[in-house]
């Protein structure tokens, strides 16, 4: 089920689509957006972006504000317009990783699924991969555009469409644990797990809709450290970072 072995690690990708969660934009424990940490996080992507690999990058927006949480917190909000709020803390976001990247001299494109022409470009499936082939990084914000899912659903869609090779779930931790590390510091770190094996356990890799999408299309996850130097670039080197979940036959 597990597997420590280097060769186990993935393949150079030609295309990645990196998922970042909001809360890598602020320092741990805080909210909002950190400039601090978005230039971080900017730096480790104009670095692989250089690189000549193509970059998809789906934010998310929990730094700010998750719909559900919000609607659970508030009984006057109706929780679709809760989760549009969300969908905009993404872009939010994706103005602030925008700026940071091209301070540090790489193009970008800014893309969104909620139509907003004076910020962003409108989220066109053709015209994302036009911007991919010319070595923009492409910063997909809004989510799907439609309430009640999150943002790791707008990744696995994302990236079926844009035909990436593998989505980058970029977290706080190391990878998947049999359960919270935090919790239980004897918790079972798997350094690969089939999407079987994620689902028996009842592991919490993505959410149960985006998961299933990326099982039934065989599409590879790799969760790893975002805080940690040059896991990025590592994994897109083809070494193994963090934890991959992928089909057995792979
Ligand atoms: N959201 C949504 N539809 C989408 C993507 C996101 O309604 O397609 C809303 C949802 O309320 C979500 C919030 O936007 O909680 C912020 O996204 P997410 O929670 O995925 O951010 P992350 O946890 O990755 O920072």
């Amino acid at each position: 089920m597990t597997s420590n072995a280097s060769s186990s690690s993935l393949s150079r990708p030609r295309r990645v689509l990196l998922k970042i969660s909001g809360e890598s934009f602020c320092p741990e424990n805080d909210r909002g957006v950190s400039m601090d940490s978005v230039n971080h996080l900017a730096a480790q992507i104009v670095d692989v972006a250089q690189s000549g690999v193509q970059i998809a990058v789906v934010m998310g927006g929990g730094n700010i504000l998750r719909g559900a949480q919000f609607k659970a917190a508030n009984s006057s909000i109706q929780e679709a317009t809760a989760h549009y709020m969300g969908m905009l803390a993404t872009v939010i976001n994706g103005l602030a990783l925008q700026d940071a990247i091209e301070a540090q001299g790489q193009p970008t494109r800014l893309m969104t699924a909620l139509p907003m022409d004076v910020v962003a470009e409108p989220y066109i499936r053709r015209r994302a991969q036009r911007h991919l082939e010319k070595g923009r990084v492409v910063i997909l914000a809004g989510g799907t555009g439609s309430p009640f899912v999150t943002t790791d659903t707008a990744a696995a869609q994302r990236a079926l469409e844009l035909e990436a090779d593998v989505i980058l779930k970029a977290t706080k931790v190391d990878g998947i644990y049999s359960e919270d590390p935090k919790k239980n510091p004897n918790a079972t770190f798997y350094s690969e797990l089939t999407y079987e094996d994620a689902i028996r356990q009842n592991l919490r890799v993505m959410d149960s809709e985006a998961f299933a999408k990326c099982a039934e299309h065989n599409m590879p996850i790799m969760v790893f450290n975002f805080r940690e130097p040059d896991n990025f670039k590592k994994a897109v080197q083809g070494e193994h970072v963090g934890t991959i979940v992928r089909s057995a036959k792979n």
